[in-house]
């Protein structure tokens, strides 16, 4: 491997950020999800997490098989809702609904410098009734327009970028956030895909 490309390796690895992440109820459209993927990727979030009633329509995002940025970042299918939400509490994530409803509170005045989990809903439906029963909080990006959401991949980039802002201030990009065990195992894993 040419050693400049092994140097952007162990630069993006450094700056991974394992207690960063999304959790995806039943988004399905291939380039939503694609596009939060690459999203992802870009403020060094380590793996997602989605949960889908028919994981074999995206398929490709969790085998690995679909071109881009998205392998680069593992997703990780979990059978319900519950399930999902409750493996992320008991790591220590506090879960974040992105919802816009009068119980939410503004996306900037979360704290994401500490373990976070945004869950993203739908792209019809939005996230479901027994997900927000199970949330943490509900977040909201304010909207003054005409129309009522964004698209789910802006919303993800809208809420992930200011994560990335707030952790950028907070010095989370300046030291290695991985477990040496698992920056090794990536390390090599990337190098000899
Ligand atoms: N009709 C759906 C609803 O009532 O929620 C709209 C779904 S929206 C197209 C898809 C997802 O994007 C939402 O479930 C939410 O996670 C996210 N989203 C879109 N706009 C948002 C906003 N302004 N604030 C927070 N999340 C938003």
């Amino acid at each position: 491997m040419l050693p400049r490309r092994y140097h952007k390796l162990v630069r993006v690895l450094e700056q991974r950020q394992p207690d960063l992440t999304v959790l995806l109820e039943s988004v399905h459209k291939p380039h939503n999800l694609a596009a939060i993927l690459r999203t992802c990727d870009a403020v060094g979030v380590l793996e997602a997490f989605a949960v889908h009633h028919n994981p074999e329509e995206i398929l490709p995002f969790f085998s690995g098989t679909a071109l881009g940025s998205e392998k680069w970042v593992f997703l990780h299918a979990l059978p319900d809702i519950d399930t999902a939400i409750g493996s992320l509490q008991q790591r220590g994530f506090r879960v974040y609904a992105a919802h816009l409803s009068e119980r939410a509170i503004a996306y900037d005045s979360v704290d994401f410098t500490q373990p976070s989990a945004i869950l993203l809903g739908a792209e019809k439906w939005g996230v479901s009734d027994r997900a927000l029963e199970l949330v943490d909080a509900q977040i909201a990006i304010p909207m003054v327009g005409m129309v009522q959401s964004l698209n789910v991949s802006v919303a993800a980039a809208t809420i992930l970028f200011e994560a990335r802002r707030q952790r950028q201030a907070a010095g989370l990009y300046d030291r290695v956030r991985l477990e040496p065990e698992t920056y090794r195992r990536l390390l090599f894993e990337w190098s000899y895909p």
